[in-house]
């Protein structure tokens, strides 16, 4: 049987929904677990991909405000965009579990939800990045927004103090 090393293409890409998947598992070394999470913003075929801008803008806020999170923080590995622009990859230790990663993003999106300028975006300048005019701001929001939509109900975005997804559409 044909190894498949990168295993994200054994899942049927069309039956895909947008959401929060754990799809693999990679034993570094033998010795190490990292868990890599499929933040699936948009279901993949149906072609409204996230912008070039919405990416870069989601990347620099999630790669940084993850990794300061009170639980689940010292465990990230790595936070990368999916090349085809429907989402992101998410590597963490063997510890973390959906619900953390879950509750994570709430946090995140509570801090630093909704963005107002540039100055919201960390990371964003000729140092520190390889591109810091590409960025957006509005289109951000709502991609943010409608991937909490996602992820949380009515009930639970109000009780994690995110609910102004559900209240305003971007
Ligand atoms: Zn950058």
């Amino acid at each position: 049987m044909k190894e498949h090393v990168v295993s994200s293409f054994d899942v049927d890409h069309r039956t895909l929904d947008a959401g929060l998947y754990l799809r693999s598992v990679y034993n570094i070394n033998d010795e190490y677990a990292v868990r890599s999470w499929d933040l699936r913003f948009r279901a993949p075929m149906s072609h409204s991909p996230l912008g070039s801008g919405e990416v870069h803008t989601i990347e620099h806020l999630m790669a940084y405000y993850l990794r300061l999170d009170e639980h689940i923080g010292k465990s990230i590995v790595s936070f990368c965009p999916m090349g085809c622009k429907t989402g992101f990859y998410l590597s963490t230790m063997q510890d973390v579990e959906a619900e953390d990663v879950r509750q994570a993003l709430a946090r995140v999106y509570k801090q630093v939800f909704p963005l107002r300028s540039t100055d919201d975006i960390v990371g964003l300048n000729e140092i520190q990045c390889g591109n810091p005019g590409l960025y957006s701001i509005d289109s951000t929001n709502a991609a943010m927004a409608d991937y909490m939509r996602t992820l949380f109900t009515v009930d639970e975005a109000a009780q994690l103090g995110i609910g102004s997804v559900y209240e305003k559409w971007w």
